[in-house]
C-alpha cells in the first residue's frame, strides 16, 4: 500500500524502460514487509536528476548505463571498492549525503562462489567494459589468476596493466587452461542471440562457464558449454545477487535470493505473457497476493 510514509527508491539510466530492477526491488520490498516503492527514471540530465534525488529525499538509487562512472563527481563519498573500480551502480542516501557503492562485483562473485571455490583458480575473463571491470576487481580481491581478453585489445591490455592481470588476444586459440571462463561482453545478448564470444572448441570439459548476459538466459555460449560437459552459470544468478546486495545496503536486511530469482525467471520467460504474482505482507501483517503486468 503506497501512503504518506512510503519510502521511494529507483533506478536512473537511459534507456531504462527495459530494466528488470523494479521487478527485483518491488518484489523484495513487499516480501520483506517494507513500506517502500521502486520506480524507473529515464534521465536526460544527470545533474538535475541528482538534485531531484537530494531534494525529494529518495532513499536509494540504482545506477545503470550510461551513468555508472558519470555519477561519481556528484557523490559525497564512495565505498572503498567502488572507488577502486571507479564505477557506481548503487547510491545510498545517508543524512542527506549521497554515498556510492558497487554491487556488480559482489553479485558476480557470489554467483561464481555458489558453484566454485575460487581459491587458487585461474579465470579467463572476456570483456573490458563496465561489468568486466567490476568482475576483474572482484576476482583480484579473491586472489585468482586472471587472463583477460576483449575484442578491443587496447582496452583489455589497459585493464590488465592497471590490475596486474594477464592480457590475452582474441580469438582464443587452443585450450585456455583455465578453471573458469566468464563472459562479461555483450556478445550473445538479444537480438544477437546467435553470437558467442568464443569458439565451442575452447570450452574444456570440467570448466565452469559463467555468462553475465541474461537476455536470453540460455545464451549460445552456455548451450555450447553444456554440450562440452562444462558446469554453467547464467546471468540471472549475478543479476539477482547484485540486486539483493543493493537491498541490503539500503535497508540493512538480506532479501531471499531464491525468491528474487523466481520473480526474474517469470519476468524473463517469453511464455509468461509478462504477468507475475508476488506474495506480499501488508502493513498490518496480513498476507496478500499482488498480480501485475510486467516490462
Ligand atoms: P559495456 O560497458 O558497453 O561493455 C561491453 C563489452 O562487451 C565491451 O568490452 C565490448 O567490446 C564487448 N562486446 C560487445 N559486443 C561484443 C561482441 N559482439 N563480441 C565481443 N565483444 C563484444 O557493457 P557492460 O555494462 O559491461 O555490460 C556487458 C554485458 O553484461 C551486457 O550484456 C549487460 O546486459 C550484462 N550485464 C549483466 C549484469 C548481470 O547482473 N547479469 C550486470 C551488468 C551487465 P568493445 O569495447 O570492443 O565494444
Amino acid at each position: 500500500m503506497i501512503d504518506a510514509q512510503t519510502q521511494l527508491y529507483g533506478v536512473i539510466g537511459n534507456p531504462v524502460r527495459h530494466s528488470l530492477s523494479p521487478v527485483i526491488h518491488n518484489g523484495a520490498f513487499q516480501r520483506m514487509g517494507l513500506n517502500a516503492a521502486y520506480l524507473a527514471f529515464e534521465v536526460q540530465n544527470l545533474g538535475e536528476a541528482v538534485r531531484g534525488i537530494k531534494g525529494l529525499g529518495i532513499r536509494g538509487v540504482s545506477v545503470t548505463i550510461p551513468f555508472k562512472t558519470q555519477i561519481i563527481p556528484f557523490l559525497d563519498r564512495m565505498d572503498e571498492l567502488a572507488g577502486k573500480i571507479q564505477a557506481v551502480n548503487t547510491i545510498r542516501r545517508e543524512e542527506g549525503r549521497l554515498i556510492g557503492y558497487n554491487t556488480d562485483w559482489s553479485g558476480a562473485l557470489g554467483a561464481l562462489e555458489d558453484k566454485v571455490n575460487l581459491t587458487g583458480k585461474t579465470v579467463f575473463l572476456l570483456g573490458a567494459g563496465g561489468a568486466a571491470r567490476a568482475v576483474a576487481f572482484g576476482l583480484k580481491e579473491r586472489g585468482c589468476r586472471v587472463f583477460i581478453a576483449s575484442r578491443s585489445p587496447k582496452k583489455a591490455a589497459a585493464l590488465a596493466e592497471e590490475l596486474g592481470l594477464v592480457h590475452r588476444p582474441l580469438p582464443l586459440v587452443g585450450r585456455p587452461d583455465a578453471d573458469v571462463l566468464v563472459n562479461a561482453t555483450s556478445a550473445g545478448m538479444s537480438p544477437s542471440d546467435g553470437e558467442s564470444p568464443v569458439a565451442k572448441e575452447v570450452l574444456d570439459k570440467g570448466m565452469t562457464v559463467m555468462d553475465i548476459v541474461y537476455k536470453p538466459l540460455k545464451t549460445r555460449l552456455l548451450r555450447e558449454a553444456e554440450e562440452r560437459g562444462c558446469r554453467t552459470i547464467d546471468g540471472l544468478e549475478m543479476l539477482a545477487r547484485q540486486g539483493a546486495a543493493q537491498v541490503e545496503i539500503w535497508t540493512g536486511k538480506k532479501p531471499e535470493i531464491k525468491e528474487i530469482k523466481e520473480d526474474l525467471r517469470r519476468a524473463l520467460d517469453p511464455h509468461s505473457a509478462f504477468r507475475y504474482q508476488l506474495s506480499a505482507v501488508g502493513n498490518q501483517g496480513e498476507k496478500k497476493t499482488i498480480d501485475g503486468s510486467m516490462l
